[in-house]
């Protein structure tokens, strides 16, 4: 008879891995998924130091600490989690849900700005509570606050430690100026395997199951994803984490859906390209904002501003004059009834210049 799940035979050294708990390497078996070939998490498994380590994580035990992960696997036929990773077949590291629970919480400058920003008609902040649950931001001990990338699986792929000023919220890099990450951190205090391997997804991405019909912003920066949501909350609103993100391969989750892309400044041309060649081979409809670059000043562009700097400054500003007016478009009439209720935010929607494009079909320009 034939389990479900078995441990993976024995085929030379690539077969047996670095055991989590005892580190040793080479001594490993993992779990397999007999339908799909597909790895369980790199934790599950035995490690062969039966006298000196004894660690066995079965996945009887592993889908009981997550539940979640149990239906993935039952759809393991028609949604193999089997990934073109030559050598580990179905392999995406993912981190253990411990760490994003215990992570949660208010205690980030970053949080802080957001405070400073939405709802200052009222002692409770509903919109940063909401911002807080939808994105899980977490928090660490010196105030960074932490991005969690969870895929529309609910598979936490990564965890990016940023921190920002709190009066200003602009980024404040660390003195290499790389960006630290949870799965990092975890290796360094060895609570991750070394052969741990990230693979990262766009940030937001575990929204879109919850809201099958709602038009996503795609932003690059997590920022700005997360100050767009608190003024337009009727859009999902997702970033890529970066210029170079935004890739077909981490897009496919966009099959079908309707996406409006907010480029940076001086970053325009370089996404309008991307993003019509990537919406034509995923198949999603686009369309691109020329907002930023109607309104932007000469200034605003040798800082290269993002869409969040002109949503922080309307709000900060309560400016009476619309920066322009141009035709609206249907995405814009939404948003603007969607914001009715916020003045600030109903400028700057009026103020917003959008470029349709269908899939593969000629640009409109609005
Ligand atoms: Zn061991």
């Amino acid at each position: 008879m034939t389990h479900k799940y078995e441990l993976e035979k024995y085929k030379g050294i690539r077969s047996r891995h670095e055991c989590p708990a005892c580190h040793h390497k080479g001594v490993f078996a993992r779990y397999v998924d007999t339908d799909t070939g597909a790895y369980l998490h790199s934790d599950v498994g035995r490690c062969n130091r039966e006298d000196k380590c004894g660690y066995h994580y079965t996945p009887g035990q592993y889908f009981k600490d997550n539940p979640d992960e149990r239906e993935f696997a039952a759809h393991g036929r028609s949604t193999p989690i089997r990934q073109s990773t030559p050598g580990q077949p179905g392999k995406i590291d993912r981190i253990p849900k411990q760490y994003i629970i215990q992570s949660l919480g208010y205690n980030s400058n970053f949080v802080r700005f957001l405070l400073s920003l939405f709802d200052h008609y009222t002692l409770e902040s509903p919109t940063v509570v909401r911002l807080m649950s939808d994105y899980y931001l977490g928090c660490t001990k010196d105030g960074s606050v932490i991005f969690w990338q969870i895929d529309t699986r609910n598979r936490i792929r990564a965890g990016k430690i940023m921190q920002y000023n709190p009066d200003t919220g602009k980024r404040i890099k660390s003195q290499s100026g790389a960006i630290d990450w949870v799965h990092s951190k975890l290796k360094r205090i060895g609570k991750l395997a070394d052969t741990w391997k990230l693979s990262q997804c766009l940030f937001g991405e575990h929204l879109l199951q919850k809201r099958p019909n709602d038009t996503i912003c795609m932003v690059e920066s997590e920022k700005s994803a997360i100050i767009g949501s608190g003024a337009m909350p009727g859009y999902i609103w997702m970033s890529t984490g970066g210029k170079q993100n935004l890739k077909a391969e981490k897009c496919e989750c966009l099959k079908g859906r309707n996406v409006v892309l907010f480029p940076d400044l001086g970053a325009f041309d370089q996404w309008m390209e991307k993003g019509k060649e990537i919406a034509q081979r995923v198949g999603f409809s686009l369309t691109v904002s020329t907002v930023l670059e109607r309104i932007a000043t000469p200034d605003d562009r040798r800082d290269g501003l993002d869409i969040a700097d002109y949503l922080i400054r309307q709000i900060q500003t309560q400016s009476n004059t619309p920066v322009s007016f141009a035709p609206l478009t249907r995405e814009e009439e939404i948003l603007q009834q969607m914001n009715a209720k916020n003045p600030a935010i109903m400028q700057l929607i009026t103020s917003l210049g959008l470029v349709s494009t269908s899939t593969g079909k000629q640009i409109r320009t609005a």
